[in-house]
């Protein structure tokens, strides 16, 4: 049974619904809508939906009903529900599951749009969020007040790898009713064990390591069949923003090939992070895998030591040495995903984090010289090689 199977097998094989045709690779369900066999089973349908019964791609599609069940299988989560892109199943689970009046604390290191959606959204329709510092906690302590609703923190932040204790924050949560989210992106779902950890709901951006080879935008929310099924189903499949057949199987075939991809490219970042240790163009490198991370017992206990597959730079010579070292490099490339088969390099101060007013780059530590390097699976010795060279004509 797929319970008894261990992660990669899971990652194969799990929540497979093969047609009549026996086919081997996963059926593209390319249909908006599902023939009902009569008046009745329409009815019959709309009333209770078993299974197997689809009623319209916005509520559930055969493809995306293998990713969301081979996903949750993963995970360790009952269920789980696909959507259009990160964003959209970050949005969603918030969204879905609060109303005017509600509290949330959430921590201050987040995702420019994960930041904008809890700053600028949720506060329009009287939803009230504190922010804190997501290492620190005596301010979880201290915000997590009784009558607080939910708590939201991306387990490793962007683009600083600070990582946030799930267990403890869980506990303080917990104690005083509040669901607990999780964007577990830089985590992996191969590294992760975040609802073992105590998280409730863990929420993927299936565009990074899930496809982790650049092609689709994706999500997924992942809980309780209860919290799935009867919070976040209803409201995605009314406002929209449900992941289409085509997206499904993208990520489906991603899943398959995923803890070969994320082991080889965490190897990788640990190899660049040993190797730029102590460089004299670097006054840090930052990868919650190497013992000078400066978390490396919590990494141990929540993540089994593995990092993930993102590092980051500080280069000494600021902003002018970031970009000639970005510029210097052959084999990554500039852009600004993460996860990717493609090493890619990134300068968070005047991309993804450019918005951000000088205080809060200051106060996240979104320094000029800092670079984030997302590790593809290229040969290892060959990005160590290039990163050297192009450090050496940086400075
Ligand atoms: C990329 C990302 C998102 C958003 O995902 P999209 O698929 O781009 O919408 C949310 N949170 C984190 C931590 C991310 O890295």
């Amino acid at each position: 049974m797929s319970e008894d199977w261990n992660a990669r097998t899971r990652a194969v094989h799990g929540g497979t619904r093969r047609s009549q045709y026996g086919e081997v690779s996963e059926a593209i369900f390319l249909t908006q809508g599902f023939v009902y066999d009569s008046a009745e089973a329409a009815a019959q349908r709309f009333e209770e939906a078993g299974e197997d019964e689809f009623i319209y791609a916005r509520y559930g599609n055969p493809t995306v009903r293998m990713f969301e069940e081979r996903i949750a299988l993963l995970e360790g989560a009952e269920d789980g529900f696909a959507t259009a892109s990160g964003m959209a199943a970050v949005s969603g689970a918030l969204t879905s599951m609060l109303k005017a009046g509600d509290r949330v604390v959430s921590s201050r290191a987040l995702f420019g749009s994960c930041l904008y959606v809890l700053e600028e959204v949720l506060t329009r329709y009287g939803v009230e969020v504190e922010f804190v510092d997501g290492t620190d906690l005596d301010q979880w302590r201290a915000a997590i007040t009784p009558g607080t609703r939910a708590v939201f923190f991306e387990s490793i932040s962007n683009p600083t790898l600070e990582v946030v204790d799930i267990a403890a924050v869980s506990e303080l949560a917990h104690a005083v009713g509040a669901t607990v989210l999780v964007d577990n992106v830089f985590s992996t779902p191969v590294f992760s064990n975040a609802i073992a950890q105590g998280a409730d709901v863990v929420i993927y951006s299936a565009t990074k390591h899930i496809d982790g080879q650049g092609r689709a935008l994706g999500g997924i929310i992942l809980g309780t069949r209860d919290f799935i099924r009867k919070t976040v189903e209803p409201y995605m499949k009314h406002t929209g923003g449900s992941m289409s057949p085509f997206t499904a199987w993208v990520m489906l075939k991603g899943l398959e090939t995923m803890d070969l991809r994320v082991r080889a490219q965490a190897a990788g970042a640990l190899q660049l992070a040993e190797a730029l240790q102590g460089h004299g163009a670097l006054a840090r490198v930052i990868y919650p895998g190497h013992a000078s991370h400066a978390q490396h017992d919590l990494v141990q206990r929540q993540l089994g030591g593995k990092g993930g597959t993102v590092l980051s730079l500080d280069l000494a010579g600021g902003q002018a040495a970031a970009f000639g070292f970005l510029n210097a490099l052959t084999i990554p490339v500039i852009s600004n995903n993460l996860g990717d088969a493609k090493s890619i390099l990134t300068h968070p101060a005047t991309t993804t984090h450019q918005r951000l007013p000088q205080d809060q780059k200051d106060a996240l530590g979104i320094r000029p010289g800092l670079v984030r390097m997302s590790v593809g699976i290229e040969d290892a010795d060959d990005l160590v090689a290039d990163v050297l060279q192009a450090l050496e004509k940086a400075v």
